[in-house]
């Protein structure tokens, strides 16, 4: 078991792309055992996801909460997208912010596809194509993004959208604030 820091913006290997995996020896292996532990012990916010260079190894390895599982996807790659956006499968009140643990404390909604076709490597090798939809969608679009070196703060910002930080408030308890940006 190895709890790895994660690394927070503005730290550059965030910014970077990572290679894709050859082989899946001893070191991948370790690398995956390595993000489920330091997902799964995550508490402030809650991981759901979590891509190797947020531990610092530029590989192409991210790691998904599906049900109960932390699932690995090995070299993930977006075949096709829906046409249809997320904004409109989602009640307006419900616009499931995304968070990030390398972005703490900061929350926004980023308009995605709301259904992508993924094609990847399991953790024994075996190529796999599946699709994926709502909240599991959004979470490999994330993922995939740091594997590229985008954080989702950034595609915030470019669709023009609002960040929120939560902050404590002494009637409401944790509530969420805009963050004004120049
Ligand atoms: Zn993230």
């Amino acid at each position: 078991m190895a709890v790895k820091r994660i690394l927070t913006a503005p730290e550059p290997v965030l910014r970077q792309k990572s290679k894709p995996v050859g082989r899946i020896d001893k070191k991948i292996k370790t690398l995956i055992r390595d993000l489920k532990d330091t997902m799964k012990a995550a508490e402030e916010p809650k991981g759901v996801g979590l891509s190797a260079s947020q531990i610092g190894a530029l590989r192409q390895v991210t790691v998904i909460k599906r049900d109960d599982q932390i699932k690995p996807f090995i070299n993930p790659k977006i075949l096709s997208s829906s046409k249809k956006k997320l904004i409109d499968t989602l009640p307006k009140k419900k616009r499931l912010l995304e968070g990030c643990l390398s972005v703490p404390g900061i929350w926004g909604f980023v308009n995605r596809p709301a259904k992508v076709k993924v094609s990847y490597l399991t953790e024994e090798g075996k190529e796999k194509t599946e699709e994926l939809k709502g909240r599991e969608a959004v979470c490999i679009q994330h993922e995939i993004d740091h594997l590229n070196g985008i954080l989702f703060v950034d595609r915030v910002l470019r669709q023009g959208g609002k960040l929120y930080k939560a902050e404590k408030d002494e009637e409401e308890g944790i509530v969420l604030v805009e963050i004004e940006i120049e």
